[in-house]
């Protein structure tokens, strides 16, 4: 990040505390979590269409689905699977027999196999007793052992369960031979500290493995724990494209390979030229808009409006902005507005060749900021009613709803 001695960087101070996985490898769950989104559907084609570029950018995994859930989502694995991508290809199951048989007849040769292990998930979700649980798992990794498949053993809710309970049960799927072990913080809940020590009395208690994580952004925390996770070690970052996902998502991909690359210098093997176009496609694909201030993709992420900024910005990139953002394939952009100073306008009339003596230039920002201040918002009122009334009912509408119970006579 530091640049000709310009900018102080404080990450290498401590870079030595830091152990990341070589290759760290991009685990990538837009297919299966983030089409658990609230209203999202891909089709087999679409999945495909985004796990090609997911795979070109340098995407080690992709989830492509739980091939049990209906027989369109089985097609969708067997497509992604068979499109001979260079990443591998992974699909889901639960700890069920006939979960794990349609993983084995899509093609997908790695597994992800998952089961609560949180009390309160065992006694109302799953209703299972602890050795019920752990004689699930064990059979059902020695099933996809036996099937040939790279294994992922997952709990759901990993660190809200006791830990005992955590350790029994990984140890028990590392003997059957699991090859990855997933920490998943289901519902967001873990902060950086917390999770660095969680995840050392983790590894004190299973030793070496392949693990990986799985975090949630319920609190906004997702993309730090995951990095926390990878600090000490962790493998396979779980990542959704625009961190689509359950409620508030999941890690970003953006964000934690960004992240890596230009904060701490850790080469990825992914090409962050093509991540705002992944971003767009996932955007228009999933009908999820991005927030315009997401980091990294969102469509603020690089724009500078205020007269400080982007004097400074003029004078030297560095000054208010951390990337360049051509890195991640954008452009910078300066917005006119009421926040407009003298710099930017006279950079904007060099569009035209144009050099207009102070006095106009003086006379020039005060209508430019007139006009915008006085701008009617009526546009962008209509835009947000519309906007949320989409998002008010995602998926089905309460009208398609009963129509569909009274077209059965129900
Ligand atoms: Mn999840």
């Amino acid at each position: 990040m530091a640049d000709e001695g310009l900018v102080e960087n404080f990450h290498e101070h401590t870079a030595t505390r830091r152990h990341f996985a070589e290759p760290i490898v991009f685990w990538d769950e837009t297919l299966r979590d983030g089409e658990q989104t609230p209203g999202v559907h891909f089709s087999p084609e679409e999945k495909l269409r985004i796990a090609e570029v997911l795979s070109e950018m340098g995407i080690s995994v992709i989830n492509a689905g739980i091939p049990v859930v209906s027989e369109e989502e089985a097609e969708a694995v067997r497509r992604v699977a068979a499109a001979g991508l260079a990443a591998d290809i992974l699909a889901a199951a639960r700890t069920v027999p006939a979960d794990i048989d349609a993983v084995i007849r899509s093609g997908a040769t790695h597994i992800a196999i998952f089961v609560a292990a949180s009390n309160v998930h065992l006694k109302f979700k799953l209703k299972m007793s602890q050795d019920q649980v752990l004689s699930a798992a064990t059979r059902s990794v020695r099933q996809a052992k036996d099937a040939g498949l790279h294994v992922a053993f997952v709990t759901e809710d990993t660190v809200r369960a006791p830990f005992d309970f955590v350790e029994k049960l990984y140890l028990a799927v590392k003997a059957e031979g699991a090859d990855r072990l997933v920490v998943a913080d289901t519902v967001g809940i873990m902060t950086p500290l917390t999770f660095a020590w969680y995840l050392r009395e983790f590894l004190r208690r299973i030793g070496p493995a392949d693990w990986s994580v799985h975090c949630h952004n319920d609190f906004g925390m997702a993309t730090a724990n995951t990095l926390t996770a990878l600090e000490l070690g962790a493998t396979s970052p779980h990542v959704c494209v625009n961190g689509l996902g359950e409620r508030a998502g999941n890690t970003p991909l953006e964000e934690l390979a960004l992240s890596l690359e230009r904060l701490y210098g850790v080469r990825t093997g992914l090409d962050l030229s093509r991540l705002y176009e992944l971003s767009r496609l996932v955007e228009e694909i999933s009908g999820v808009p991005v927030s315009p201030t997401k980091a990294v993709v969102g469509y603020n992420a690089f724009s500078h409006e205020a007269g400080i900024h982007t004097h400074g910005i003029l004078a030297h990139t560095l000054t208010y902005e951390p990337v360049q953002p051509e890195i991640v394939g954008r452009q910078r952009r300066m917005i006119l507005g009421k926040h407009t100073g003298k710099a930017a306008l006279v950079e904007k009339l060099k569009e035209r060749g144009m050099d207009l003596p102070d006095p106009v230039l003086v006379d020039l920002l005060q209508r430019l900021k007139a006009t915008t201040e006085q701008r009617s918002k009526e546009d962008l009122e209509l835009f947000l009613v519309e906007y949320r009334s989409l998002f008010e009912q995602p998926g089905m509408s309460d009208k398609e709803f009963w129509k569909l119970v009274r077209e059965m006579g129900l």
